[in-house]
């Protein structure tokens, strides 16, 4: 078994393990393998080892690595988690299944028209700058309630749910339960967080989905913010 495949095996097991603990039915939490910074064959093994699931910050990155793969593995998703330019939403829509940056209105507003254009909808998810971080991406909280409606009601976008990036430092249990009221009172049914060091606290919390980079294909080489 290549390392990639022992690595996704004991993290898989870690999720069913957290899943079980929280009393949440068996299968209720997804892995995102957040392949960014490692090549393409780092992706295959992944993918021969049965994940289909894929995460992506860069969506020029994601361009060179994921159609020739998608070519023969037909199943797969990719997801888009970093912070999006406006001028790389048309291929964005292009590309992915889930857009999970969404966090300001000319983002929603070019999403939108490229939706429009590329006559693709990938879901949506909103992010929230739970920790109101200066230099982090992500709507602040006091204007997540407005902006989320707005991205439904005024832009029209398919919306599924929430993702946040808790403060490096601290207890992130606090702001996993914060962005699960919130989806929950908007009736938001995908909940993406927790990453390598904190996915199992994320799932007691609630999250659908987690994305975990490092703990499955290693460290990376160069920083990818
Ligand atoms: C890189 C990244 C991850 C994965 O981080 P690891 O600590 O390597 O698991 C998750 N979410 C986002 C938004 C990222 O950019």
């Amino acid at each position: 078994m290549s390392d990639i495949a022992a690595n996704l095996a004991r993290i898989q097991h870690r999720i069913a393990e957290a899943t079980a603990r929280a009393n949440r039915p068996a299968g209720s939490v997804r892995l995102v393998a957040v392949s960014k910074t490692h090549p393409a064959e780092a992706v295959q093994q992944a993918l021969a080892a049965g994940q289909v699931l894929f995460g992506e910050n860069r969506v020029q990155e994601a361009e060179g690595k994921f159609p020739a793969l998608r070519a023969s593995h037909p199943a797969m998703r990719l997801h888009l988690i970093g912070a999006l330019q406006t001028n790389k939403a048309r291929d964005a829509v292009a590309l992915a299944d889930v857009v999970e940056s969404l966090d300001r209105p000319r983002l929603a507003t070019a999403l939108a028209e490229a939706m429009q254009k590329e006559g693709r909808r990938p879901d949506v998810l909103v992010q929230v700058n739970t920790g109101d971080e200066s230099q982090k991406a992500g709507i602040p909280r006091a204007e997540a309630d407005a902006f989320i409606r707005a991205c439904r009601e005024q832009h029209g976008l398919p919306v599924q749910g929430l993702m946040c990036i808790p403060p490096v430092a601290g207890d992130p249990r606090p702001h996993f339960l914060y962005l699960a009221e919130l989806a929950a009172k908007h009736g938001l049914a995908v909940l993406s967080m927790g990453m390598s060091g904190d996915f199992e606290a994320a799932i007691a919390c609630g999250a659908t989905h987690v994305r975990v980079g490092s703990a499955i294909f290693g460290a990376r080489d160069y920083p990818a913010t």
